[in-house]
């Protein structure tokens, strides 16, 4: 059935997706930078390996990718390296709303978005003078949650923000006490459905690692040694407390509806809802990512939610192949392409 090529940039989800593609009958191809095609040439999942000497570069490929009849899957990566005004030129078929991206990628749109679909949220502080409470200070386009820093009053933020250099592009966000969970969803734009794909947790440098030795310890090493960074290094696999379920499926449920109203048709595809847990049972999101994650990466052969709905092995590569595939089969594929 490979009337269509499926590609992906070579990075971030791309063996995962490329494997899924192969799984539902599809031919593949993998973008890669110069030098690092190596896992996507041993791993077998690419029918073909393009590369380039930058991922901006895939505005220049594009020809090659329409005469394969390709759809690009978008991920985290592709995102990062080509950025969203770029995208918007881009002529091959890319599965997804676009609309969304705007709404994703700008915090205050985002929290209009999330505070709609009635999602707890933490609080924002406009004012250092207002913090009272532990608060986490993000800065706008960091990469890898590099520079964050934590702060507890406004004399504490005072004395942290004067070690940065962009005093201005931040928010000052309430931080939120209790484990992160990231929910997988996946929402079918041709069934209506909502599904749960799977959970996980991310491992991040060095923040999950400074538990690892004492308070007395941390004192004793220099500051910015122990100051927390949120660099992602691996993903890993979560199941969650069953009863926690009727909720998330409700919450990701009303974020779908409100995408309907803010940017038609609205979300589709996998997205997940960025949470923190806390000890009295509340779910608080602190960020969605509207489209796949890479926190589904350690599923490539199913979760354990997917075996319970598929009996079958489903990534999340796999399921974006199969709606994919089967748009084309009740002749609907543009409904699924932006
Ligand atoms: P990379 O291609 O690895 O440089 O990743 C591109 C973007 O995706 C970066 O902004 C990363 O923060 C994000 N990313 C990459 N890998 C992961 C992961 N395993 N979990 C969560 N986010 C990731
Ligand atoms: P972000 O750039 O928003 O994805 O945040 C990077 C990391 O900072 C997350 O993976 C969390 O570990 C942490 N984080 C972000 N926001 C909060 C919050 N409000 N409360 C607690 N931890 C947070």
């Amino acid at each position: 059935m490979a009337t269509h090529t499926i590609a992906a940039l070579g990075s971030h989800s791309a063996l995962q997706i490329l494997k899924g593609a192969k799984d539902e009958g599809f031919a593949t191809i993998a973008i890669c930078k110069n030098g690092t095609e190596k896992p996507y040439e041993s791993f077998g999942v690419a029918d073909k390996i393009i590369s380039v000497e930058s991922f901006k570069d895939i505005l220049d490929i594009q020809d090659l990718l329409l005469a394969e009849n390709t759809i690009l899957i978008p991920h985290a990566s592709l995102i990062a390296y080509v950025g969203t005004d770029r995208l918007k030129d881009l002529r091959v078929p890319y599965y997804g709303n676009k609309a969304i991206l705007e709404w994703e990628s700008d915090r205050e749109m985002e929290r209009k978005w999330l505070k709609s679909a009635k999602l707890k949220l933490p609080r924002i502080f406009n004012t250092p003078k207002e913090i009272d409470r532990p608060v986490i200070v993000k800065f706008h386009g960091a990469k890898g949650g590099k520079g964050y820093f934590l702060a507890k009053d406004e004399h504490d933020f005072s004395a942290k923000i004067k070690l940065h250099a962009d005093k201005t592009k931040y928010v000052i966000q309430e931080y939120i006490l209790g484990v992160h969970m990231y929910v997988h969803y996946f929402y079918s734009s041709l069934t209506g459905e909502l599904e749960i794909l799977g959970f996980d947790k991310r491992y991040e440098s060095n923040v999950d690692s400074i538990g690892r030795i004492s308070a007395r310890d941390q004192m004793a090493l220099p500051e910015e040694k122990v100051d927390p960074s949120y660099v992602i290094v691996g993903n890993i696999p979560v199941v969650v407390r069953e009863s926690f379920l009727p909720e998330m499926f409700a919450m990701g449920e009303r974020v779908v509806a409100e995408s309907k109203h803010i940017a038609p048709p609205g979300l589709f595809g996998p997205f997940c809802l960025e949470t923190v847990m806390t000890p009295q049972s509340e779910i608080v999101v602190f960020e969605i990512s509207a489209r796949i994650v890479a926190g589904t990466n350690p599923y490539v052969n199913g979760s354990p939610y997917t075996w319970l709905k598929y009996n079958e092995p489903m990534s999340t590569g796999r399921r974006i192949a199969r709606e994919i595939k089967l748009a084309i089969e009740q002749d609907r594929l543009d409904e699924v392409l932006g």
